[in-house]
């Protein structure tokens, strides 16, 4: 039977149904399903549908695909690895493929950071260092210090820990109330990117870090750029009066570059905006260039130390499927192809122009902000989106833009072209005059 399904090349309608019976997608309902899109394959920046279509893709899968899909190079160390190990269990065995990536990521991020837990998703890094604060506190004799203080509008996962630290209502922590640990939310940062942080930006946050600082183990947040909680970006000055600010309480601080990391921002790590090191960092999405599931959470040699030589005398986390050896070769490969292009430049390229092609849509009725930074550019309604409308309405356009809530945003991969890039610009702008 199995055999048999598996040989068989399903028409889409078949493929569609099925789906439709068994598979849950993010963030779905069973019941009042809202239309997948069956796709044959993806190339470059282009994702082939099954019907034939052709759309340019403008989420990078999000945030991950930013060599495009089907790279050879990232092809070619995959097979290699294949034909060495898929996997191998990382508990007293060690390999080149983590090895390769361990001491890239030490080497590409802030000197503090030594240590590196790698991890199998994004969630699982945010769970591995929030453990890490509370270990560390634990290890220097102040189990207390055990609770977190992050901003609101912030993304961090769906795991239960990661879910403490989203935005409360978008992160529908009603649902979960008793379930979830009680942390603590300072507003958003209000300050854009390019405006100075005042005192005001960042009063209720110190307050809140001076008031609780004896049961705060870390202050977590996405650095500059907030992702899925709202597609915010914030000023560099507040990230640099956090730091200090947690130094000054003795809190440690967190930084979750999973979204941010590896260019997106036009810098590898957004946490260099502000010329700050976190004590603990993750990093996911991009890192393997969109082909697998991985991530990674750094530790300074100060926490990782700390917790090491306190009691238990180990770090409590050891994933099944940890150092991946496939994920990490082809990690290595991503990371090496990144640095050897001129990211930067092509990073400053699609920013100018995402921020022209983007312009006109500010003068829309329906937009009450356009924004850009890097390679993400964002427009934001005064409503949410009729999402069915408006996803049919992009692919008829002939690309793949899918908006959350209010939030209509293009993420393309680093190797979109300007002709690619112009045909997503005008899409929004038609989908969205329309709407
Ligand atoms: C996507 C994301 C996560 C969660 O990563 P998963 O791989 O989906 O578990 C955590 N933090 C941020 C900032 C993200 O963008």
């Amino acid at each position: 039977m199995i055999s048999k399904l598996a040989a068989r090349a399903r028409d889409s309608a078949t493929l569609v149904a099925v789906d439709e019976a068994h598979a849950w997608h993010p963030y779905t309902s069973t019941i009042d399903r809202d239309p997948v899109y069956p796709v044959a394959s993806a190339h470059g920046c282009l994702i082939e549908l099954a019907d034939g279509r052709s759309l340019i893709d403008g989420m990078s899968s999000w945030w991950c695909a930013i060599h495009g899909y089907n790279h050879p190079v990232l092809n070619r160390a995959a097979e290699d690895q294949l034909r060495r190990m898929s996997h191998v269990m990382f508990g007293g065995l060690t390999h080149e493929p983590a090895v390769g990536l361990v001491e890239r990521l030490v080497t590409l991020t802030p000197e503090p950071l030594q240590h590196v837990f790698l991890c199998d998703s994004g969630s699982v890094s945010v769970e591995v260092a929030i453990k890490m604060a509370v270990q560390y506190w634990h290890a220097r004799g102040r189990p207390e210090k055990h609770r977190l203080l992050t901003i609101r509008s912030g993304y961090h996962g769906d795991t239960f820990a990661a879910m403490s630290v989203c935005d409360p209502v978008t992160g529908m922590h009603h649902l979960f109330s008793g379930l979830l640990p009680q942390q603590l939310f300072a507003p958003a940062p209000a300050c854009g990117f390019d405006e100075p942080c005042l005192d005001r930006d960042i009063v209720e946050l110190s307050n809140l870090l001076a008031a609780h600082q004896r049961e705060l183990a870390a202050v977590i947040l996405e650095p500059i750029v907030q992702g899925a909680g709202g597609m915010r970006f914030y000023s560099p000055q507040y990230l640099k009066r956090v730091r200090r600010l947690c130094d000054r309480h003795q809190v440690l601080l967190i930084t979750d570059e999973i979204a941010t990391g590896f260019g997106r921002t036009g810098r590898l790590f957004a946490c260099e905006h502000a010329g700050i090191a976190p004590d603990i960092m993750t990093v996911g999405k991009a890192l393997t260039g969109g082909y697998l599931t991985l991530a990674a959470t750094l530790a300074s040699a100060e926490v990782a130390d700390r917790i090491s030589s306190g009691d238990p005398g180990v770090f409590m986390h050891g994933p099944t499927f940890m150092g991946n050896p496939l994920a990490c070769a082809i990690a290595n490969a991503s990371i090496d192809l990144l640095l050897a292009s001129d990211w930067r430049a092509n990073i400053r390229r699609i920013e100018r122009m995402l921020r022209d092609g983007l312009e006109p849509c500010g003068e829309l009725s329906g937009v009450v902000d356009v924004r850009v930074l890097g390679a993400i550019g964002v427009v934001e309604m005064e409503r949410p989106v009729r999402m069915r409308v408006i996803q049919r309405r992009f692919i008829d356009q002939g690309v793949w833009v899918r908006p959350f809530g209010k939030l209509v945003y293009l993420m393309p991969p680093y190797i979109i072209t300007d002709e690619q890039l112009g045909a997503l610009c005008r899409a929004m702008l038609e989908v969205l005059s329309a709407s």
